[in-house]
């Protein structure tokens, strides 16, 4: 047990060393039955357990259907192999010109910063991402500022990971610095877990770095559940919403997580209160091991007709789906049964 004035000292980096990577010590933190420990044990040797404590503080104890413990609490069905489920689901491995980079959509480009996550999520597409041949090096990096400045056509780079923002401040100074000499770069977008998942990475020093470049700064969250945000996580995205940083979620549907209207409206609501606008729901990628929390696509629509009845245009998120080979993600329409009993799908 730590004393409440030592938690509220720790840095960021502390927490990230010791989050929780063993399965039996996260039964016991959380009090879960021990008959969940061999399928823990099984999921863990595909794809390793991590948790970091302001994430595990969110869960409840002895639930062992809490909706954050599923997405991180390996399990026995990981170890199954279901037809369509693939290494790679988005074919980013065709898109990867430059090691580090992914060039799919043509005003954006992606940028692996990171092979390292502050959670390991279950459902996780990257899950079996060849991150260790896609490590930025000093000149991997010269490699990638040849391209962009090459490519005259993109405006915005997303640093994209793993977790971007696992990269200490120093670091990411010096890649935003050279960016923002490339004249045609107009935004910087960051997709980050971390404000969540430990919200004390939104130091004063990576606020104002944010703050401070000439390029517009977007952060798109990644969070699931209402149950995510708690007032720590409210504090780190006023921080970053104080410095006119626009705030965005994006969340996968994941069954028995978040595939509930009721729930999804709470999030929706939840969000904005926090200052962060939903932006993508996704339909889950079929990622190998992950065949569990898919959720059919008719129901998605169904969930989503049921989600716009109700809550105000601004809070609905684009339920969108990625197709290999696509110009950009591909949106789905809300479908309510009306509108199927007719026919008519708009
Ligand atoms: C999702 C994604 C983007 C960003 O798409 P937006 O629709 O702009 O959010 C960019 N590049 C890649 C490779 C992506 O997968
Ligand atoms: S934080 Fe994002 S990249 Fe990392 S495991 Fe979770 S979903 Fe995957």
């Amino acid at each position: 047990m730590q004393p409440i004035s030592i938690t509220s000292v720790r840095s960021w980096q502390d927490e990230l060393r010791e989050s929780i990577t063993d399965p039996a010590q996260l039964l016991k933190r959380l009090a879960l039955p021990d008959d969940l420990l061999d399928g823990a044990i099984a999921g863990d040797a595909l794809f390793d357990l991590r948790v970091p404590e302001p994430y595990l503080s969110r869960i409840e104890k002895g639930n062992p259907r809490d909706p954050l413990l599923l997405q991180v609490l390996p399990q026995q069905q990981e170890t199954q192999q279901l037809p369509g489920y693939t290494t790679d689901p988005l074919e980013e491995n065709a898109s990867n010109p430059l090691p580090g980079l992914i060039h799919k959509y043509t005003h954006r480009v992606l940028l692996i910063l990171s092979g390292a996550c502050a959670i390991n999520c279950r459902y996780c597409f990257r899950r079996h991402f060849a991150y260790q041949d896609n490590q930025l090096g000093r000149e991997q990096w010269q490699a990638i500022l040849k391209y962009l400045q090459e490519h005259t056509e993109v405006e915005e780079v997303i640093f994209s990971g793993g977790d971007p923002l696992a990269t200490p401040d120093s670091r990411l100074h010096r890649m935003i610095s050279d960016l923002e000499k490339i004249p045609h770069l107009e935004r910087l977008r960051i997709h980050t877990r971390l404000p969540v998942v430990i919200p004390s990475r939104v130091t004063p020093a990576l606020v104002s770095m944010l703050a401070s470049t000439r390029l517009s700064t977007v952060i798109v969250l990644h969070i699931n559940h209402p149950n995510e945000i708690d007032e720590e996580v409210n504090h780190a995205a006023n921080q970053l919403k104080q410095q006119n940083i626009t705030l965005l979620n994006q969340s996968v549907l994941l069954r028995g997580i978040n595939d509930n209207a009721t729930v999804q409206k709470t999030l929706s609501k939840t969000l904005f209160a926090a200052g962060i606008l939903p932006y993508y729901l996704f339909l889950f990628d079929p990622v190998a091991g992950a065949g569990h929390f898919d959720i059919p696509e008719t129901e998605a629509r169904r969930l989503a007709a049921d989600m716009q009845a109700s809550l105000p245009g601004y809070l609905m998120p684009r339920l969108a789906v990625e197709i290999p080979g696509k110009a950009s993600k591909t949106l789905l329409t809300p479908l309510d049964d009306i509108q199927k009993s007719s026919g008519v799908i708009s």
